[in-house]
């Protein structure tokens, strides 16, 4: 599905300088999967370039066929089975839901429920996933609204029960990441060892002797398009952008976009764009999605009281951008 509105834009970049005379090019392949630009860039040298390029072309299959399974676009979705059944009876999980959803409540609890997959209806009342959205009457805000609430979604014995009607969860702020996660770890599992893999700006990354110290992740200028706005440099980890400038729309001169604050029902508007880098890229998503509502202040606060992330949140005083970054990244963080 062509979703016009779209404005699709790479949140970051990597930027790797390999010294040496014979400097190895890495093998690098780019698909339009979900909804993005996905590239996977292998440097393993002690595999052949037809063995590599297998593995590639294997993860892009795996990347594709979860995509199948978590989106909510396609009709034959797991997710669009839990959406349509999962109010009248217990719908069972597959390991990924069983993860996804497990991650997604625990996400929604720490944030106090600005992360929250139930937000579907309000999504859906903003047409978001359609071809032309809109701005919503505020009775079918509230409507929606009162169809959502992540304490109404029940997961007892790997199987989801939504407890309320009309309840529909949307793994958008989320499944990107743990699909890359998965494409991540079947290329390790058949022994490459220096790869990343580039979803839209959600990069996940591990790293080998040709790549060590070398690998620069750019944050693109929110405003500029041409411009990018700072660096730090990351080895093996993950790391993912929610940006207001990535999927939106201008209605009556405001600026519309696809995070929604669940508590209005409307875009968050406290932030412009946040980073979070961790571990896996299934929580760096997650986190980025939640931050980028909580906003800047309690935003920092939160990522500060989460040992396991780290982040950079741009946002706008007076007319201009500003940011802060969190203490573990505060010393690599360059502006550019
Ligand atoms: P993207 O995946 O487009 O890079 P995000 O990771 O920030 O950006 O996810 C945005 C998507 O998350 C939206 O398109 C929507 O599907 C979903 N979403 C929007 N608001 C929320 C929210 N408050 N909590 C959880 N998911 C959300
Ligand atoms: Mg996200």
């Amino acid at each position: 599905m062509i979703r016009k509105y779209i404005f699709l834009s790479t949140l970051l970049l990597i930027f790797c300088v390999c010294g040496g005379q014979d400097s190895l090019q890495p093998i690098v392949k780019t698909k339009f999967l979900m909804d993005t630009l996905v590239e996977i860039s292998v440097y393993d040298q002690d595999i052949s370039e037809e063995e590599v390029t297998a593995l590639i072309d294997a993860a892009f299959i795996e990347i594709a066929y979860l995509d199948s399974l978590y989106n909510n676009y396609n009709e034959f979705s797991y997710v669009t089975y839990i959406n349509n059944n999962a109010y009248k009876t217990a719908v069972p999980l597959d390991t990924g839901l069983v993860n996804l959803l497990t991650t997604s409540i625990h996400v929604s609890e720490l944030s106090n429920g600005a992360f929250d997959i139930t937000i579907a209806p309000v999504l859906d009342a903003w047409n978001f996933g359609g071809d032309v959205p809109n701005v919503p009457e505020e009775s079918a805000i509230r409507s929606a609204l009162s169809r959502t609430g992540y304490n109404f979604l029940e997961i007892k014995n790997n199987k989801v029960k939504f407890l309320k009607k009309d309840m529909k969860i949307d793994l958008g702020g989320i499944a990107k990441g743990y699909v890359v996660d998965r494409a991540m770890s079947s290329l390790v599992k058949n022994g490459i060892t220096d790869a990343m893999i580039n979803a839209g700006g959600d990069i996940r990354t591990i790293c080998g002797p040709m790549t060590e110290n070398k690998r620069s992740v750019w944050i693109r200028h929110p405003r500029k398009r041409e411009k990018l706005f700072g660096r730090f440099q990351m080895d093996t980890g993950s790391v993912a952008t929610s940006g207001d400038y990535e999927r939106f729309f201008i209605s009556d001169s405001v600026r519309y976009h696809h995070i929604v604050d669940p508590k209005t029902g409307y875009p968050a508007d406290k932030c412009v764009s946040v980073t979070i880098v961790s571990e896996n890229l299934m929580v760096a998503d997650a986190f980025a999605t939640a931050v980028f509502v909580l906003g800047p202040d309690a935003g920092l606060g939160f990522i500060e009281r989460l040992p396991e992330i780290e982040g950079i949140i741009i946002y706008e005083k007076n007319d201009s951008l500003v940011y802060k970054v969190s203490s573990g990244l505060v010393d690599k963080f360059l502006v550019n």
